[in-house]
């Protein structure tokens, strides 16, 4: 039995992390949760899985959920950041799922790394954001970092008994996202509506936009560059609109290792959660190659996508660089979702972050902090 820590229940990844243990009661035993503000899946999750703590997001949410859930015995409460990280820590759990959104989830991340919990990781913008310090932290304490997003988790199961020494490169596959038919002339006057329709994943909200600016595809070369410990050189991104081939690895003898399933995020949640091992999922669907007929796959444009460009740039710069495009980027799109700016804008107030910053090498946390904050007052500004 593993006992699960699961930080952003009431999201996308957070609920399918709910089924992937309901179908496993045997397996695993959720014992502390976190969520923001949304009580009604909040009080839900702790009536069904009796968790021993849980964090929310303020104090008026604090109070809510436990008139709510006041049937509900014997379960620690607490809010705000020290909350989060609480439950990231949570003494009695052995695996503490990351699926808070942003780049919140890095404090409690480094935390649960020091308690010597391992880390099943979607929280992406932790490691786009300060890559240096959850790996160093990680190999200092013996801990295991796993993936969850799909691509990496597709590497990651391609790695299985290989020799990383004889990768070649990691070829990271993209769908395009919502517009991947349209030109950049005709993204001009596109709605939050229509962004927020992804042809092949129902996702939340910001790694939706983020798909649609292939900043998302951008975060993941950071992302791994991290886990697998390549250069960006070895990175490729490929476009394979089906997002059937999940993401593949080249060898030093040019054998291409490739992990495929149909699109659902309750396989790799399942995997990062079940390693070693593999557990059955027969409520996931199989793969009908036949029924597809056909894969295709085009390069990547990097004037189309210019998120795309950025994020390799900040990469090989390093430092900071990555700080502030990823806390850019986090307050563009939250702009753009809340209609206050166009969708061509969020790439151009990322770039604007970007020309105005003097990247500072190996950052400590502090350093991160100011330069995360930094870059959201600067973004503030263009808006007035
Ligand atoms: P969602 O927006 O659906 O969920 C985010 C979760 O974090 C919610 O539980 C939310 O709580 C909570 N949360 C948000 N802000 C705060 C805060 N300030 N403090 C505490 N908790 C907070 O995100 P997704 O599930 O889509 O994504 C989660 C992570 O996984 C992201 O890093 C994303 O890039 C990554 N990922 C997601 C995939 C997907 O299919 N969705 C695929 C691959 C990676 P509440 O809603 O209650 O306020
Ligand atoms: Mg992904």
């Amino acid at each position: 039995m593993k006992k699960i820590t699961l930080l952003g229940s009431t999201g996308s990844i957070g609920q399918q992390t709910l089924d992937v243990i309901s179908e496993h009661p045997e397996e695993f035993q959720l014992v502390s949760l976190s969520f923001g503000g949304n009580l009604e899946l909040g009080s839900k999750a702790i009536k069904k899985y009796k968790p021993k703590f849980v964090a929310v997001k303020d104090k008026e949410t604090f109070s809510a959920i436990q008139e709510l859930c006041k049937e509900v015995e014997g379960v620690t409460y607490s809010y705000g950041e020290e909350g989060l990280i609480e439950a990231a820590v949570y003494h009695d759990a052995d695996l503490v799922v990351n699926a808070v959104i942003g780049s919140v989830g890095l404090v409690p991340t480094l935390k649960a790394i020091q308690a010597g919990k391992t880390i099943a990781l979607a929280n992406k913008e932790t490691l786009v954001t300060a890559g240096h310090l959850v790996m160093e932290e990680a190999e200092k304490h013996g801990v295991d970092i796993l993936p969850v997003d799909s691509e990496h988790s597709a590497i990651f199961q391609c790695l299985q008994g290989e020799n990383k020494k004889e990768i070649s490169k990691l070829i990271v596959t993209a769908s395009g996202g919502s517009f991947r038919d349209r030109s950049r002339d005709e993204l001009n006057d596109v709605t939050v509506k229509e962004a927020l329709h992804h042809p092949n994943w129902s996702m939340g909200a910001k790694i939706t936009i983020d798909s649609a600016t292939m900043m998302n595809k951008g975060l993941e070369v950071i992302e791994a560059h991290w886990l697998f410990g390549l250069p960006y050189e070895r990175i490729e991104v490929l476009l394979h609109r089906q997002s059937i081939i999940h993401s593949m690895v080249e060898y030093h003898d040019r054998s291409v290792m490739a992990q495929l399933g149909t699109p659902d995020m309750r396989v790799p949640i399942q995997y990062a959660m079940s390693y070693p091992g593999r557990l059955p999922l027969p409520s996931a669907s199989s793969l009908q190659l036949w029924e597809i007929g056909e894969l295709h796959f085009e390069k990547a444009d990097f004037n189309r996508y210019r998120c795309l460009q950025f994020a390799y740039d900040s990469g090989k710069i390093g430092g900071t660089m990555p700080t502030v495009l990823n806390a850019a980027n986090e307050e563009a799109v939250a702009a753009f979702l809340n209609g206050k700016i166009t969708f061509l804008q969020i790439e151009d107030w990322v770039e604007k972050a970007l020309e105005q910053h003097k990247a500072v090498s190996r950052p400590d946390l502090e350093t991160i902090h100011k330069v995360d904050l930094e870059t959201r007052r600067f973004v503030g500004s263009l808006l007035s």
